[in-house]
């Protein structure tokens, strides 16, 4: 499994930006963030920003055999519904589709701006590759495991908001004895998601630290720092993660005090759990 990308919406350097943290970056290219995505296995991938082809590039990974695809909500950072010109412009991938799973809530806002780009743009490569089948979408519920690609799958609701209708899953995967569960994007878990993942002892957990040091924001919303640990000892009262289950902290916005080192150095100091701060190319 491979993290391809690990910042929140604002990608690091942001082109546009000159803050200390953006210029360092630029320095140092390896340190880099593009937006959050997740690589299972080489059949499946969870969400697909508008960093998927330079990410897929930079970590000299082949997406050929690419059959699944977990959407966790419609922002932008994580859903570039151009990337499905892709399928229909590759020489080899025309005849197999990509799934492409997502909440009902997910589901009614892509068709509401299909139904606007096919009337006025019918031309656009994400418009085209619905037409001709190459993506095929596929709304999940909410609390019903289903299997999907070699895994069991769980998506649970969290109260981060991607519109007034809308709020983003996130999905927990089971496969030959192991788990995971990518908690990104949410905030604080809401009790019917806690309840729903009692007692899974994961063997992995990639959890969203958005905000890092900034403590201005809404914990309902993204996590911060703080907000992140006080969220592991939720998870462990629910059984939810065990003492070694091995924590990923990604999304990672730019826009507070701690670079990476200063990040983990933060979670070496306030938890005795397992956290890696994530970085864009790390394998598990
Ligand atoms: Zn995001
Ligand atoms: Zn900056
Ligand atoms: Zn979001």
């Amino acid at each position: 499994m491979q993290f391809l990308g690990t910042a929140a919406a604002d990608v690091l350097p942001n082109p546009l930006c000159n803050c200390p943290l953006c210029r360092q970056a630029r320095l140092h290219p390896t340190s880099g963030r593009l937006r959050s995505m997740f690589l299972l296995d080489s059949e499946n991938l969870i969400d697909c920003g508008p960093d998927l082809a330079a990410a897929f590039m930079r970590h000299g990974v082949n997406a050929a055999d690419l059959k699944n695809i977990f959407l966790t909500h419609t922002h932008e950072d994580h859903f570039c519904p151009s990337n499905a010109g892709l399928l229909t412009m590759s020489r080899t991938h025309k005849e197999t589709p990509v799934t492409l799973y997502l909440s009902e809530m997910a589901y009614e806002s892509v068709m509401r701006k299909y139904a606007l780009l096919s009337r006025e743009f019918p031309a656009a490569d994400s418009i085209e590759a619905l037409d001709k089948g190459a993506v095929i979408l596929h709304p999940v519920p909410v609390g019903v495991p289903f299997s999907a690609g070699g895994f069991e799958v769980l998506a649970v609701n969290t109260t981060h908001k991607a519109s007034a209708t809308e709020t983003a899953l996130n999905y927990c995967f089971a496969k030959d004895g192991k788990s995971l569960l990518y908690a990104c994007d949410t905030g604080y878990y809401i009790p019917e998601s806690l309840e729903l993942l009692k007692g899974s002892k994961l063997d992995y957990l990639i959890l969203e630290g958005t905000w890092g040091s900034e403590t201005g924001k809404d914990p309902t919303s993204h996590l911060n720092g703080p907000a992140f640990i006080e969220q592991l000892e939720i998870f462990a009262k629910y059984d939810i993660i065990r003492e070694d289950t091995k924590i990923y902290c990604t999304h990672i916005n730019h826009k507070h005090e701690w670079d990476h080192d200063a990040y983990q150095a933060f979670f070496h100091q306030n938890t005795r759990r397992n956290v890696t701060v994530a970085y864009d190319g790390l394998i598990i």
